[in-house]
């Protein structure tokens, strides 16, 4: 070779920047553009979004970093945490995530990339993951019926309350809270009560309590305190009243004491964290609740159960849908919308591994080491707290409080500071006996565990004797190849992200790239407690500083609040400040809420929590809001406005022209503008909210930032605000204020923002920019190839779509029968999960593509779909049955393969449509699901399974 033939390349091996998160190739983009007729993308971006919300400055903060950068500016932030042995406890405890839990189920895009199991046929594994979460809590509770997780315990307290309110007989306006729940959950039912006018007491329900005054009460069980009470008494006082009775309880302790339903609660709520989910400096974790049944139609949150499929084998779906936000709206009782999923099917894998004989192991070790801890301290002469307790004891230490938690840090233990004279200290899992002898040296003591015999401090009446987890599930071999293969045999039932292109509506379903994923283990994030003293959590502050900044700058807005946890918990802080800032300026009537007809199902829901009236407003028939009604309906509430929440770009997936008109109407009329930032995808580096003129957004940091969905859940719904709304972003009690907090954590579920954070270092403004107008173009590619074969719903009038189409499958009703669900079930087949069914348009499909897949993917899906029309014409045109046909016989099963065959149509065309891959065949596990019988026979927890006896011992 000559000299002269050695060329250097430009092409970079590992920094090929954005092309991480953009799915087509250049040479791709070309290809599609020319099939929608643009010289260029800017051209096409142009086009779509109107000039006149267009920013005017491009998105910049220096250059994109590669992963390797991006990966070492994190390793150096959390190197600024300090992650310290936490013994402060107040709902958050050190845990041990087994091993085999974190690789198969953390780690494994199987399970957090997949999307909330409403298409049940794909979603069997996930589906009986959290069937085993539901069993669990309802064994270890007591009570008859579980959902399958809230955001954390404080706010299902809070939502405790509501159904309690709901409820019960009495007709009391107030509700009765233990002094000795965490303050962070007396903080949250305050704000939720507030704007509805409902007293809270707070007081010793053992004392206080005047059951004819309140409509329910809560007792904390281990109290916050540590004190163990037997509340049977306070329970049958509640009834004898009409009133509801709720205890939030710690799993764990549950395991030894007396459950919930055995002292005769309504209402049983928590947080599962402690089985084996990092205390990650407040989340995301699981919290659960259980009810009695009497009271499962009022429950919020997803609920997962039994049914059959179409050849009559059991099947799991999500049960009494009808009862959630979308469905009720202004009616519902709670907005709760993304939950915990992932770490709900974590903490049921930590009872599957561990079983009865391993929890109630734990909960004992837990118990005798505090036991000896104390007896330490009693020998040094101090008087601990209370007499019997599980795993908290305090300690009255008077002017040394300083002086013992300083030592304590020093040994590397952060203990829990109570008032000025008092600490509290919670043991765990992972405490270890030098860990106890650190904490007697903080007290001036020199011990070794072994100077102590184990012992037990439990209340005798309070002793467990009812049994828990035993269903066949939590009794198989634990062997780590089972535990492996049970994982592993559940997320292959499952179609996520990591298998094929999720193509949601509303949800962006993108890519959560694994250099993101990374941190969220490491433990100087995972392993923070939420309440360390500050100089402990200095990595988290730069981070949080830093995307709070760059979320700011993305959405022209002046502040951000890092604590809801999920889009719908964004709405109700956002409602807040609006709501708190017209009572600053003595403008308390002002409650009328503008919401359009098209909005997400949360919207209402958040808006009746803070005590507003929903005026719902007109969709005219271009999909665009009826902007004359909305004039008028301002107009007519002009005294009374408090707000109105639109979505911006539509949820009919259009850029409106109107939106700046809109904003300044409501704005004329004294109003506040809430804008649903669910479809940011559309708008990062194009066009900020802020500027647009609405005064508040939340983000879903789990759609347009990359957290995964995680089978639904966590998520993190920050806000931005106006500087007028600044002062009443949420407080917390940590934080001194505690003024509208919405979250048991100040960061909500903080652990999770590395996942964003770097997603924003390794895009830079430009590559998120890239990503928005790529996000709309594969979806303007995906209308056009459709085009045709379906009516795309909505167009803006140059015909574009934003960053998501509708089509409407409501002709192939008329003319063929087939129904949006066939369509939906036929795309399992061909290797798919639906688009977005039915919502905002009953009988429509809604797809958004996203940035992240690639023009191959995306020719796959369209390819599925025109063949899907085309059977749909097959029937038209009476060359198929209009009964017995792949689309209403879908998805076809293995099961369907192996018997007779004899329908009209071949196997081959059953199980190989156009789309499907041959050797990676997506089989269904379940044939068609039915939804009716599952309401008509509702089974919420573990049936006895056959099946499971292949796995037990
Ligand atoms: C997803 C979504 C929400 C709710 O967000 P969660 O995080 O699920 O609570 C609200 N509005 C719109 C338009 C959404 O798409």
């Amino acid at each position: 070779m000559a000299d002269t033939d050695f060329k250097f390349t430009d092409y970079q091996p590992y920094d090929f920047a954005n092309r991480r998160h953009i799915g087509p190739s250049p040479r791709e983009m070309a290809e599609m553009l020319s099939v929608l007729g643009y010289p260029s993308l800017d051209a096409l971006i142009d086009d779509t979004v109107p000039a006149s919300i267009r920013q005017a400055e491009p998105l910049a903060w220096g250059a994109p970093k590669t992963e390797r950068e991006a990966l070492d500016t994190l390793r150096e932030t959390a190197g600024k945490n300090k992650a310290l042995v936490s013994l402060i406890g107040q709902g958050y405890y050190g845990t041990i995530t087994p091993p085999v839990i974190q690789r198969t189920i953390l780690e494994n895009p199987a399970w957090y990339t997949a999307y909330t199991p409403y298409q049940p046929e794909i979603s069997q594994g996930r589906l009986e993951a959290l069937l085993n979460y539901q069993t669990m809590v309802c064994d270890l509770t007591g009570l008859d019926i579980a959902n399958a997780s809230l955001l954390d315990e404080a706010t299902a307290a809070a939502e405790a309350m509501a159904i309690a309110e709901r409820v019960a007989k009495s007709k009391a306006k107030a509700f009765f809270v233990d002094a000795h729940c965490h303050p962070q959950t007396i903080a949250l039912i305050h704000t939720r009560a507030e704007p509805l006018g409902w007293e809270v007491i707070v007081g010793d329900p053992l004392a206080d309590l005047d059951p004819a005054a309140v409509f329910g009460a809560i007792v904390q069980y281990p109290g916050t305190y540590g004190h163990v009470h037997d509340f049977t008494p306070v329970m049958a006082k509640l009834h004898a009243a009409g009133a509801i009775g709720i205890v939030a309880a710690d799993p764990l302790a549950l395991a030894l004491l007396k459950s919930p339903g055995d002292m005769g609660a309504d209402i049983a709520v928590g947080s599962t964290q402690r089985f084996g989910v990092p205390v990650g400096y407040g989340g995301p974790h699981a919290a659960y609740m259980a009810v009695k049944d009497a009271y499962k139609r009022s429950m919020p949150g997803r609920l997962v159960g039994v049914s059959v499929d179409a050849r009559g084998n059991r099947a799991y779906r999500l049960s009494l849908q009808t009862r959630e936000q979308h469905i009720r709206r202004e009616k519902a009782t709670s907005n709760i919308c993304t939950a915990q999923v992932l770490l709900a099917v974590m903490a049921s894998m930590y009872a599957v591994f561990h079983g009865p004989e391993g929890i109630k192991a734990i909960a004992q070790n837990v118990h005798q080491k505090t036991v000896r801890l104390a007896k330490g301290l009693e020998k040094l002469g101090f008087t601990v707290e209370p007499e019997v307790f599980f795993d908290t004891v305090t300690v009255d230490v008077g002017q040394l409080q300083g002086v013992i938690l300083k030592a304590a840090v020093a040994e590397g233990v952060n203990l829990r500071r109570i008032g000025e004279r008092r600490i509290g200290i919670s043991l765990d899992e992972r405490s270890r006996p030098v860990t106890l002898e650190a904490v007697w040296r903080a007290f001036g003591g020199d011990f070794s565990v072994d100077d102590f015999a184990p012992d037990y401090r439990l209340p005798r009446s309070l002793l467990r004797t009812s049994a828990y987890l035993t269903h066949p599930i939590f009794h198989m071999n634990r062997a780590e190849s089972e535990m492996t293969r049970y994982i592993r045999r559940l997320s292959d039932r499952d179609l996520a992200l990591d298998r094929s292109m999720i193509p949601l509506g509303s949800c962006t379903m993108k890519l959560n790239a694994t250099a993101e994923m990374l941190p969220i283990t490491w433990p100087e994030f995972s392993e923070i407690h939420p309440f360390v003293p500050a100089d402990q959590a200095e990595g988290y502050r730069l981070m949080i500083d830093d995307l709070a900044a760059k979320l700011a700058l993305i959405t022209g807005y002046d502040a951000v609040s890092m604590q809801p946890n999920s889009g719908a918990q964004g709405e109700y802080a956002g409602l807040l400040a609006i709501r708190r800032y017209h009572l600053s300026r003595g403008d308390a009537h002002r409650t009328v809420c503008l919401i359009p007809t098209s909005a997400h199902g949360t919207n209402p829901a958040s808006a009746q929590m803070v005590g507003m009236t929903v005026v719902t407003v007109k969709v005219s028939d271009s999909g665009d809001i009826d902007i004359a009604d909305f004039r008028a309906k301002a107009e007519k509430y002009a005294e009374t406005l408090s707000c109105c929440m639109i979505t911006y770009p539509s949820t009919h997936g259009v850029f409106e022209e109107t939106v700046k008109e809109i904003c300044e109407i409501v704005h004329a009329h004294g109003g506040q503008v809430y804008l649903d930032g669910a479809n940011m995808n559309a708008m990062v580096g194009l066009a900020k909210p802020g500027e647009i003129g609405s005064d508040v957004s939340h983000l879903n940091l789990h759609k347009t930032f990359c957290i995964p969905h995680g089978g639904g859940g966590p998520g993190m719904g920050p806000i931005g605000v106006k500087a007028h709304l600044a002062p009443f972003l949420p407080g917390h009690p940590e934080k001194g204020d505690a003024e509208g907090a919405v979250s048991a954590a100040p960061f909500g579920s903080a652990s999770i923002l590395p996942i964003s954070w770097s997603y924003c270092l390794m895009m830079g403004g430009e590559g998120l920019t890239q990503a928005t107008k790529v996000a709309i173009l594969n979806a303007n590619y995906i209308a056009a190839r459709l085009k045709g074969a379906y009516d795309v719903l909505y167009t803006s009038k140059r015909g574009r779509v934003a960053h998501e189409c509708i089509i409407d499958t409501r002709p192939l009703a008329a003319s063929a029968g087939v129904t949006v669900d066939d369509v939906a079930k036929r795309l399992i087949d061909c290797g798919f999960h639906a688009p977005t069914m039915s919502w905002p348009v009953a009988g429509t499909l809604m797809i958004e593509p996203t940035e992240s897949e690639t023009k191959a993917e995306l020719d796959r899906f369209c390819d599925a779909m025109l063949a899907i029309r085309e059977e749909a014409r097959a029937i038209e045109e009476g060359r198929m049955d209009r009964e017995n046909n792949p689309l209403k016989n879908a998805p076809h099963t293995v099961e369907d393969l192996v018997g007779a065959w004899d329908r009209p149509y071949s196997r081959e065309e059953a199980c190989y449509p156009p789309g499907a891959f041959r050797v990676d065949k997506y089989w269904s596990p379940v044939n068609r699901v039915d939804n009716v019988y599952g309401d008509r026979n509702l089974v919420c927890s573990c049936p006895p399974l056959e099946d499971y006896s292949e796995a037990a011992e």
